[in-house]
């Protein structure tokens, strides 16, 4: 059914950049919940009398994901004191960049799946992203009549991007957070875990109807993918419902409730904050130089994007591997790392492989990577950059499948005794035995002897029933303990049966 509306939805997103420091302090930026208030200063607390120093590497790491993110750069920028109470708070004000957002006016371009499962390109609007410091963290024990306060977190850079409300629909804003994620990952700027909360969303959302807009509705609390797309879901419809019984929509903010995939109202408008904000006048204005913009430019290596351009073009790999490999820069890396092995290896054989040949054994490699080595990474509880293969036993493992010289199974096999043990192929395959027999007749021996005791088999093969085939097949391979090789064994039951 068409929607008589026309949804528009913007995201704010807060990103923590991974910097040694916090944002104007020198303590340590890491959440230690263990322990809290341990990485607190009287700068981050907010004593009298304290000067502030704005922290450089924080201030780099938004500028990369600016330029990666096609922004205007702003060249002088102050902060400004954005006032609110709260004991996560003890300042009594947040830092923030209210009127100079270091970058301005970008735009992320993206290939999303529509909700038919079709491939769609969006562009989606990119108002700013500014510095600020986060708040604290305020936990209540049940039942106390107390609540607990740990400003570990207090001062803590974060980065908030703000997209214009331009997205018409879940599928693109899922797309976009996911998108985004990979950007600031390849940037080496955060991991933008959302579990974890270094990178959170929020989502405003409004239904127009006749050309005009609706009222936008807020939506917080969001810490995964699919809470971005249920949240949005939930609220067309109940936004949707509204409308259709002549109702209107009431502008407010509302919480995610993710166990019940509900949405509740938080506060309304009446509510809303006057944050009074000011220019904080101990912390100097920054100039963002020329020269510093450039070496800022020139330490961004390859992004996402570009990455699965040259995979796809250069390689000639599938997009859908493609995506997934570049989903995870470790990975990416690593199938760089093998790809220049396996490259250099035909390079040193005196008759090279030709290209054709070359992007086979690439396909091999990527098809590997995207199933059996990430399966095993999951399994294990690793991270792509701890895969204990290392590419160039990888690389051999590819050629030594290339050359028919193990079959499928002893490949798996290989492949999880290496993953243990970090051994080398030809060792293992030497170890236990796994090459396969090609020695003809080694395997005529194995087939004559399956073929007498299956006569009815044979006959029925004889008869033109292919099942009979493969039957014959899985009997030889089963006294040969996987070894004869495949194609032999197949071309050798198909000449005795003729
Ligand atoms: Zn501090």
């Amino acid at each position: 059914m068409n929607s008589p509306y026309k949804t528009k939805i913007g995201l704010e997103i807060h990103i923590q950049p991974k910097t040694e420091s916090k944002m104007f302090c020198r303590c340590k930026n890491e959440f230690n919940n263990e322990n809290p208030n341990t990485s607190i200063c009287e700068i981050c607390t907010g004593q009298p009398g304290t000067l502030p120093a704005a922290n450089k590497r924080a201030i780099e790491a938004i500028i990369k994901a600016g330029i990666a993110l096609n922004c205007d750069i702003t060249r002088k920028v102050h902060w400004d004191r954005k006032h609110y109470f709260y004991p996560d708070l003890p300042k009594g004000y947040q830092l923030t960049q209210n009127t100079t957002a270091l970058c301005q006016k970008g735009f992320l371009e993206f290939d999303y799946l529509d909700e038919k499962g079709r491939t769609q390109n969006k562009k989606v609007l990119i108002n700013r992203l500014h510095l600020e410091e986060d708040a604290g963290k305020d936990t209540h024990p049940e039942g106390a009549d107390y609540s607990l306060v740990d400003l570990n977190r207090a001062g803590a850079p974060l980065i908030e991007l703000v997209t214009e409300p331009v997205i018409e629909n879940k599928e693109q804003a899922a797309a976009f957070c996911r998108n985004l994620q990979k950007i600031f990952r390849y940037l080496k700027v955060s991991d933008a875990d959302m579990e974890k909360g270094q990178m959170r969303c929020e989502v405003n959302i409004s239904l127009g109807q006749n050309g005009k807009d609706g009222t936008k509705v807020e939506i917080k609390n969001i810490n995964s993918f699919k809470g971005v797309r249920k949240s949005i879901e939930y609220e067309i419809k109940r936004q949707s419902e509204i409308l259709n019984e002549g109702g209107k929509v009431k502008q407010e903010t509302r919480g995610w409730k993710a166990q019940k995939q509900i949405t509740v109202s938080q506060r309304g408008k009446e509510d809303a904050h006057d944050y009074r904000y000011f220019p904080e006048p101990d912390i100097p204005i920054v100039n963002i130089t020329d020269e510093w913009l450039e070496k800022i430019k020139s330490s961004i290596s390859e992004l996402p994007q570009q990455k699965k351009e040259r995979f796809i073009k250069n390689f000639n790999i599938n997009e859908d591997i493609a995506n997934s490999i570049i989903g995870h820069p470790d990975l990416a890396e690593y199938f760089d790392k093998t790809i220049s092995e396996l490259k250099a290896w035909s390079a040193s054989q005196p008759d090279k492989l030709t290209q054709k040949e070359l992007e086979k054994l690439y396909k091999l490699a990527s098809n590997y990577l995207t199933t059996e080595i990430t399966k095993m990474v999951s399994q294990a509880g690793l991270q792509f950059k701890e895969i204990p293969i290392t590419p160039e036993n990888f690389a051999e493992l590819m050629l030594i499948i290339r050359n028919r010289e193990i079959n499928s199974s002893a490949a798996q096999k290989i492949l999880k005794i290496m993953f243990k043990t970090k051994a080398d192929p030809s060792q293992i395959i030497d170890e236990h035995n796994l090459r396969i027999e090609k020695n003809e007749s080694a395997i005529e021996k194995t087939v004559d002897e399956v073929l007498k005791q299956n006569e009815k088999a044979v006959k029925d093969l004889k008869q033109g029933k292919n099942k009979a085939l493969q039957f014959l097949m899985g009997q030889v391979m089963k006294k040969s303990a996987d070894k004869a090789d495949p194609k032999t064994t197949i071309e050798m039951i198909k000449r005795k049966t003729d």
